[in-house]
């Protein structure tokens, strides 16, 4: 896919995740992997109205090419890049149930969510939980970058969720998983829940490697 194809894409993405309120205000990022850097969308913009011309392009060394300046959590993808280099696209969501499972106490920090649906063992997988960072702090990369080596999904506590995949369609579409399955485990707080079995998942992860 040409550069022009891939901001047009990460535009048409970002548009149908605002629209259905995946994410809102200013928040959350998109970045596809380019031979020499990766092309992110703007500090300060909107998912709803992005300008595909306006996507930052900048290398992996920090320089800025192209596009408005650079989201300021471009930091956190280039690390997921730097763990997985496998993965082509990384997206990062504010999105409101994930977030809260993300401020919940007494979670399994190996491992948030419980197996309770096939689509979310197939498309995710695992999520580990990254401690509290403030905004900004590149410790964060660091934390990031081991714990992405096991999982191409992962949590940051009280902020939100970081998910890569094989291509920015992939990414997109196992992070709604992700939302969607955030959204269950909240709706089945206080009930008895039967989760898939350790053989269920583990056949599943057979036939549908990641
Ligand atoms: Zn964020």
């Amino acid at each position: 896919m040409s550069e022009r194809e891939l901001r047009e894409q990460m535009a048409l993405h970002a548009k149908s995740l605002f629209d259905r309120g995946y994410t809102c205000g200013s928040s959350g990022n998109i970045s596809v992997r380019l031979a020499d850097g990766m092309l992110v969308t703007p500090t300060n913009s909107c998912f709803g109205r992005l300008d595909p011309d306006r996507i930052s392009k900048i290398r992996w060394d920090g320089e800025h090419v192209s596009g408005d300046k650079p989201s300021k959590e471009a930091f956190l993808h280039k690390a997921v890049y730097e763990s997985r280099p496998d993965e082509q696209a990384v997206v990062h969501l504010h999105s409101t149930y994930s977030v809260a499972v993300s401020c919940l106490k007494n979670i399994d920090a190996g491992d948030v969510l419980p197996p309770i649906t096939a689509y979310y063992i197939m498309r995710v997988g695992r999520l580990p939980l990254i401690p509290y960072y403030p905004p900004g702090d590149e410790s964060l990369a660091a934390e990031v970058q081991s714990v992405a080596t096991q999982s191409r999904a992962v949590l940051l506590a009280n902020h939100g969720p970081v998910l890569a995949g094989k291509d920015l369609d992939s990414a997109v579409y196992a992070i709604e998983e992700l939302e969607e399955t955030a959204k269950l485990f909240l709706l089945l707080q206080g009930q008895e829940i039967r989760n898939l079995t350790p053989q269920q998942c583990d056949e599943l992860r057979s036939r549908f490697p990641s």
